[in-house]
């Protein structure tokens, strides 16, 4: 039913090698790219440019991110087989790929229902199993935590401090910090006293948006 021909393995090698003359060195985040066929992430329309490394609209007014920025944001994640991973905005699942071919046990929210109901239904066909959760992500999952690292794929305007509870001692936290533009930030959470606060560079993301929606 999904096709990956040579034509999209072709174009994703050049994807790859973009990445890596961006910057990405992580062998196995290179891998992970490498392998995913984001092309059926995509929206119908924009199939043709899957392997461009852009942002593209996936409805409910998302986007699915730039490969390049998945790609660094996994890279700080620095993701260790069998992490438990949360990640807020599940969006079209290529970032949910993304963590579970590095041996992540990912949880994932998406607060757009359709977006959350298309991702839960289209991940396991491609072999893709994570657990997801229709949700406001700023409350996080408290039940199944705490995490080993957490993933924010959406610009916020604050670190949410409900979600660095729910954070291992040492554990990471990435996220797009800023309402207009926002800066990488990755928080170390250290067992006493206070985080390290690392600053990662300026990205562009859509909004984390609070409350959940059923539009479309
Ligand atoms: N990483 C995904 C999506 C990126 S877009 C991909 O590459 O496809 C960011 C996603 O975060 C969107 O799907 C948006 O609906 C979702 N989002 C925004 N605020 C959220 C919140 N509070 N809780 C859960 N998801 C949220």
């Amino acid at each position: 039913m999904y096709s990956d021909g040579y034509r999209e393995q072709g174009l994703r090698q050049q994807l790859v090698s973009e990445i890596i003359k961006k910057g990405i060195k992580d062998k196995r985040v290179i891998e992970a790219i490498g392998k995913i066929p984001r092309h059926l992430f995509m929206d119908s329309a924009f199939v043709n440019f899957a392997y461009i490394d852009k942002a593209f609209p996936i409805g409910s007014g998302q986007t699915i991110s730039q490969p390049y920025t998945v790609a660094f944001q996994t890279e700080l994640l620095k993701i260790n087989k069998g992490d438990k991973v949360l990640e807020i905005g599940t969006g079209s699942g290529y970032q949910t790929a993304v963590l579970l071919e590095l041996g992540a046990k990912v949880f994932t929210i998406e607060r757009q229902r359709n977006l959350f109901l298309k991702a839960q239904r289209f991940l396991p066909q491609l072999g893709y199993h994570p657990q997801f959760f229709f949700g406001d992500g700023y409350l996080g999952k408290p039940t199944y935590g705490p995490y080993d690292k957490i993933l924010i794929t959406a610009g916020a305007p604050e670190i949410p401090p409900l979600l660095v509870r729910q954070l291992k001692p040492g554990g990471f936290l990435v996220v797009p910090l800023g309402e207009m533009s926002q800066t990488m930030v990755r928080l170390i959470k250290s067992d006493q006293g206070k985080d390290i606060i690392e600053d990662h560079g300026a990205f562009s993301f859509v909004p984390l948006l609070k409350g959940t929606a059923y539009d479309k």
